[in-house]
């Protein structure tokens, strides 16, 4: 018998008749001689509707009632999921994250896991039943309070569960049939992936790709879990992610062995760009500011600091961070202008990045060119550049992020002739 997490994306349960599909999906499950632990995302668009609703009533919503607030999604499909599966004649029970022994820490809107004690659901499952969890939520031991995980959270859940458990496998179901080159709402013509290694999943999460949530990919690299990419309205393979080649699973015959050079292409455009302006060019201000910047709990990603200008003795350094971080660490910054000595700030929100990712660039020249080219004959202005070994991103005005996520996949060879099915989901 084996053990399998399955976790539906809101798209896959996003009325009943999602939710009447996706109990069939898991009662087929269980009947093929399986254990099912089921994780769920709040339906549809609730997440964002809820969220609409609580900036209509407060400027600045506390954290811990929005996520009071966002948790209820969740637990609205957990129970209609439940009540579907035992109109088929099958048992399920449904857990909020804090039943399931989900215990992160007490940071609200983007809470750690630090523990996870699944002894209710492992009792569920003994008992012959399938168990639900709610995604992206859990509760903090020392704050005694429900917290949840950041957008896109319930990915990390359901990896979570499948590590704690020993799950042979963790299965992703989403609106689409996998991983693709591309985001295919931007680029219809882009490829499926059939697999992937974890280190590249790893920079497309990073670079902005919503298809998978970063952290679960990291969750399951750290474990070595195999995750399973697929849609909830096709029966087709999806996307293997693998934390390590020659893993142990059933992948379907055919898949060539030689990976491509590059892998895909990703954007964000959920950052903005901090330029601090004037900073005292000697040893420690980066230290500083940054230190100010990791108190207000901001994951920034590139970071530029220019030359300084001849005889100034200062220096430009520019950041980019979640756009919704923005509003913090600019405050904690101008809070400390004086000690750090700054001249002043600057916020520029209208920022999209792209970023090219394949491990096969290590050992290919002329990756950059090629990509530096597709860009320019795209007229696509670069304001930041940051690379890994394995990755190449640039900031660009938002507005031609799409043109330049077009360009960048053609100039690749990436895309093909089909159109990429969206089954569902309004990409928002
Ligand atoms: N419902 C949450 C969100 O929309 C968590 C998730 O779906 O993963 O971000
Ligand atoms: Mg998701």
């Amino acid at each position: 018998m084996s053990l399998i997490v399955q976790k539906y994306g809101g798209s896959s349960v996003a009325d009943a008749a999602g939710i009447k599909r996706v109990a069939r999906r898991v009662v087929d499950t269980q009947n093929a001689g399986n254990e099912v632990v089921v994780v769920v995302s709040a339906m549809g668009d609730t997440t964002d509707e809820l969220l609409d609703l609580a900036a209509e009533v407060a400027d600045q919503p506390p954290a811990r009632e929005l996520d009071m607030l966002m948790t209820a999604g969740e637990r609205i499909s957990m129970a209609l999921l439940a009540m579907a599966i035992h109109n088929l004649d099958a048992v399920a029970q449904s857990f909020t994250g804090s039943q399931a022994g989900m215990i992160t820490d007490g940071i609200h809107g983007k809470a750690r896991i630090i523990d996870v004690d699944p002894h209710r659901v492992r009792t569920a499952l003994d008992k012959g039943n399938i168990a639900i969890v709610a995604g992206f939520q859990g509760m903090s031991r020392q704050t005694n309070e429900i917290t949840t995980m950041g957008r896109g959270g319930s990915d990390t859940t359901a990896v979570a569960l499948a590590a704690a458990l020993d799950a042979d496998v963790c299965e992703i179901y989403t609106d689409v049939d996998g991983v693709y080159t591309a985001d295919p709402r931007v680029v219809p013509s882009a490829q499926k992936i059939d697999r992937i290694s974890s280190e590249e999943m790893l920079e497309m999460a990073a670079s902005g790709a919503k298809i998978l949530h970063l952290r679960c990919v990291e969750y399951a690299r750290r474990f070595g879990l195999p995750i399973h990419v697929r849609s909830s309205f096709s029966d087709l393979e999806g996307t293997w992610v693998l934390p390590s080649p020659g893993d142990k699973i059933k992948i379907s015959e055919g898949v060539a062995l030689e990976q491509p050079i590059i892998s895909g292409v990703a954007h964000d455009r959920s950052e903005g760009k901090v330029t601090v302006v004037g900073v005292p060019d000697i040893p420690g201000k980066a230290a500083e500011i940054f230190g100010i910047i990791a108190g207000a709990h901001s994951n920034i990603d590139m970071i530029v600091q220019n030359i300084s200008t001849r005889g100034s003795g200062k220096t430009d350094i520019s950041f980019t961070l979640p756009i919704v971080e923005g509003a913090d660490a600019l405050a904690a910054l101008r809070a400390a202008q004086e000690s750090v000595g700054f001249e002043s700030l600057i916020y520029d929100d209208q920022i999209g990045k792209l970023s090219l990712i394949g491990a096969g660039m290590r050992s290919n020249p002329g990756v950059s060119f090629r990509f530096f080219k597709a860009l320019s004959e795209a007229g696509v202005n670069i304001d930041l550049i940051s690379t890994s070994e394995i990755r190449i991103s640039v900031v660009t005005r938002a507005d031609l992020l799409d043109t330049a996520v077009r360009a960048v996949h053609k100039a690749f060879g990436l895309d093909t002739e089909d159109e990429v099915t969206v089954y569902g989901g309004t990409g928002r």
